[in-house]
């Protein structure tokens, strides 16, 4: 295979052969392919696209490039969940105790952040001595003990997709439905689970803008997943505006304790729930993901998903005492406000615009080799809906570095969109799928 060939195959349009993709997957992993030719080959599928045929290659291509995780040795139904990455989002660290508080087992490999977005293992690193990493056997024992294990995807898992992941971040060829459809489900797949729960957000601050393109997203993973033989449902949820109110990792979990506390802002709390409901359903406890999303609430309510969340950080190194007491997360030296110029109705957040400034504050990464600020991000205090009066405070922006900080500020100055009429909440949950 000539990669130059490659390159200008696909920058024509033309489709490549299930060989070729696989071939190119193995040097490139391999470190035969140099970044910069792989970069034009992402740029070449991010403008021609993949079909089905070659996104089925991809993602199998990926999956069995590096190991594949055996979960057999855990008990009962093992099912994952996925966000395709959102503003926000830590719906993995409250639907997933909720489940194991629920007896269905959540064995779970969680990513970093990706440009806008976050990621879960760079929020649970936010508490003090909590490992992401566990090997072989102490993640099985984990999740027969207690239940729940959420752990970084190992080196050794899609080695292919940490590294095309990696690049895509920086050379601006994250948002193409095959990229994304191949880079999660080959993780998913490769991670051992029964069966698949997939979050798609779809809106501004998502990788997908419209329902439909989320909707062809959602499919073309349900139809992967469903063809390796594990059972995959998808939700699609609004991601028009940041889901919660914090957004970065030290301020995230303390506002998934906070909800699983009972405390959570709406479409958290319900997002969350509904999640964990379909992945109860998945695992067999309930015969429907309605009850499942019953359970749920139970669990939420009568404090059984915040007892997973204190067993899974106490047995992962990290200091329990952080649910009740959150001066013992990273604290930002800064804090800066951003001020409603006019009172109103909070119309919309633009949620890209809220993802790169906390990215800004120090919260997300830049380049691949960005170190991230803990403690860095933004608190919104008004939603979309919420009434705001003039002089009010519209979010609160945490840093450790002034320049950092303006340049958030001014990032977000626009994100707010206030108008004088009454404005309603937006729907969050939008469609479900392979139900
Ligand atoms: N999340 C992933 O795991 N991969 C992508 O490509 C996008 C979001």
């Amino acid at each position: 295979m000539n990669m130059n060939d490659l390159i200008v195959k696909k920058r024509d349009g033309e489709k490549l052969t299930s060989d070729e993709i696989h071939e190119f997957v193995k040097k490139y992993t391999a470190g035969e392919i140099p970044d910069y030719q792989a970069s034009a080959l992402l740029m070449a599928i991010y403008f021609q696209h993949m079909d089905k045929e070659e996104t089925f290659a991809l993602t199998d291509a990926m999956r069995f490039s590096g190991d594949t995780v055996d979960l057999s040795g855990i008990n009962g139904i093992k099912v994952d969940k996925h966000s395709t990455g959102g503003v926000g989002d830590k719906t993995t660290l409250i639907a997933g105790p909720l489940v194991a508080a629920c007896r269905v087992p959540v064995a779970k490999m969680s990513g970093r952040g990706l440009g806008f977005t976050g990621g879960t293992v760079d929020k649970m690193e936010s508490v003090p001595g909590m490992k992401t990493t566990l090997e072989g056997d102490d993640f099985l024992k984990q999740v027969n003990d207690i239940g729940i294990a959420v752990i970084s995807q190992t080196a050794h898992i899609t080695p292919a997709d940490k590294k095309l992941y990696a690049l895509r971040d920086v050379t601006g060829t994250v948002e193409n439905l095959s990229l994304i459809s191949s880079s999660i489900m080959s993780k998913k797949l490769a991670s051992g689970s029964d069966a698949i729960v997939l979050d798609v957000k779809c809106g501004e601050g998502a990788f997908m803008k419209t329902q439909e393109d989320a909707r062809g997203l959602g499919h073309t993973m349900c139809e992967i997943g469903n063809a390796a033989g594990k059972r995959t449902i998808a939700v699609i949820t609004d991601m028009n505006q940041p889901l919660g109110c914090a957004v970065g990792n030290s301020l995230e979990v303390i506002e998934a304790i906070e909800t699983l506390k009972g405390n959570g802002p709406e479409d958290i709390t319900e997002i969350s729930t509904r999640l964990a409901g379909m992945m109860i359903y998945l695992g067999g406890r309930v015969k429907t993901a309605e009850e499942g999303y019953i359970m749920a609430q139970q669990a939420l309510y009568g404090g059984a998903g915040l007892k997973k969340l204190r067993d899974m950080i106490e047995r992962q190194g990290g200091n329990p005492e952080v649910i009740d007491d959150y001066s013992l997360f990273p604290e930002a030296e800064i804090k800066a406000e951003l001020i409603a110029d006019k009172g109103g109705y909070v119309q919309s957040i633009n949620a890209e615009a809220i993802g790169i400034a906390s990215q800004h504050t120090g919260a997300g990464r830049a380049t691949k080799e960005d170190k991230i600020d803990l403690s860095a991000g933004i608190y919104l205090h008004k939603k979309t809906g919420d009434k705001v009066g003039k002089g009010d405070v519209l979010a609160t922006f945490y840093g450790n570095d002034r320049k950092k900080v303006d340049a958030a500020l001014k990032e977000a100055a626009s994100a707010f969109v206030i108008t004088r009429d009454k404005v309603s909440k937006p729907k969050l949950i939008k469609e479900m799928l392979g139900l």
